[in-house]
């Protein structure tokens, strides 16, 4: 199919942010946006268009029963000025693995990704040059069907905005203070854990905002059934290091499978980390902490790609997680990571991908 390329007029162009390093997350967007419509069955127009306001019908079905999935990835100014994705079909993938989950129909992922690049290519100076910040790209369909019955939509709208972004925490790569949910959950076995569905988080904030309150910035969610084994943080999978070892939480279905963690476990087997899938309940990590064997911890995504936790605070105690500050795992991991998304360190697992 062929991709329709509407620009905006030169006059109406958005100026960039002057200061990258000033950049926050998800205020600011470029001056394109790529979009496919479905209707009468099948997946249709792909175009890039001017960035703006969508027109919807007040009985769009999104907007009743939240029908709408989303991806977040990123693209990487390299120190030659080439523009660069980290892994974007493993994004594509899990988009369709979503879509499916929430009855949307399935569409081509190769296109996607294609009008990913043209829409790179059209808005390319947005992506800032400074480290740390970069250009956050938001795929998103949403049930635009006006229709109040409770079914899967008819119609769909496809988009893909971006808009440049600095440190995900402001605090940047420095250790945060994350709180153990002791009440809400935020998954259950069935459910949309393991999907990146809108209401995953609509259903997440009222927890999170409570948190806040008390100065976290992060919640960590436990199984819904024991309330007792860890899963994972409001955008992050969780990893900890007892023993020298790394372990983090199976995907069982109730939480989301990482592109962030597969590759921290990829680059932990390549340094000779040994990595554990498996359940870790509050109860071993509190006694691991008491006898010094938990020394690290740290969640992952693609937003923050890793964030170290300082302290872990559950049922009116606080634990600190080895010294409080940066382990020297966690140090390792990020600088590899980030090393090769920024093309300062070699690429020798084929995860970059040029834009052209
Ligand atoms: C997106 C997301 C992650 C991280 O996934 P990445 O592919 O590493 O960005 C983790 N948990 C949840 C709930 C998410 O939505």
């Amino acid at each position: 199919m062929e991709i329709q390329i509407r620009r905006q007029l030169p006059k109406h162009l958005k100026p960039r942010p002057a200061d990258d390093a000033a950049l926050g997350f998800g205020d600011i967007y470029t001056d394109h946006m790529f979009k496919l419509d479905y209707y009468d069955g099948a997946w249709r127009t792909p175009r890039i268009e001017p960035y703006g306001p969508l027109q919807l019908d007040p009985s769009a079905m999104v907007l009743h029963y939240s029908q709408t999935v989303f991806e977040g990835l990123k693209c990487y100014r390299h120190p030659d000025g080439r523009l660069a994705l980290f892994r974007p079909r493993d994004n594509f993938r899990r988009f369709t693995s979503s879509a499916e989950r929430m009855a949307i129909p399935l569409f081509d992922e190769e296109l996607l990704l294609r009008g990913l690049k043209e829409l790179l290519k059209i808005d390319g100076s947005w992506v800032p040059s400074r480290t740390e910040s970069t250009l956050y790209i938001r795929p998103t369909i949403i049930a635009t069907e006006p229709h109040l019955g409770v079914r899967p939509a008819r119609e769909y709208l496809l988009f893909i905005i971006m808009g440049p972004v600095g440190p995900y925490y402001p605090e940047g790569f420095a250790p945060v203070k994350i709180y153990v949910e002791p009440h809400y959950t935020r998954a259950t076995k069935g459910g949309l854990g393991a999907v990146k569905a809108g209401a995953n988080y609509g259903g997440s904030l009222l927890a999170t905002e409570l948190a806040a309150r008390k100065g976290y910035t992060q919640l960590l969610w436990l199984d819904a059934v024991s309330h007792r084994f860890v899963e994972e943080v409001g955008s992050m999978n969780m990893f900890f290091i007892v023993d020298g070892t790394l372990v983090t939480a199976p995907l069982s279905g109730t939480i989301l499978p990482g592109i962030t963690r597969a590759s921290v476990m990829t680059v932990a087997g390549d340094l000779g980390i040994t990595c554990e899938e498996r359940g870790i309940t509050m109860e071993e990590l509190m006694e691991t902490q008491k006898n010094g064997r938990l020394t690290e911890c740290f969640g992952s995504g693609t937003a923050a790609v890793i964030s170290p936790v300082g302290h872990l605070s559950y049922q009116d105690e606080t634990f600190i997680i080895g010294s409080g500050g940066i382990g020297p795992i966690t140090q390792k991991l990020y600088d590899e990571l980030v090393g090769i998304q920024f093309g300062t360190l070699p690429d020798r697992r084929g995860w970059v991908e040029f834009v052209e």
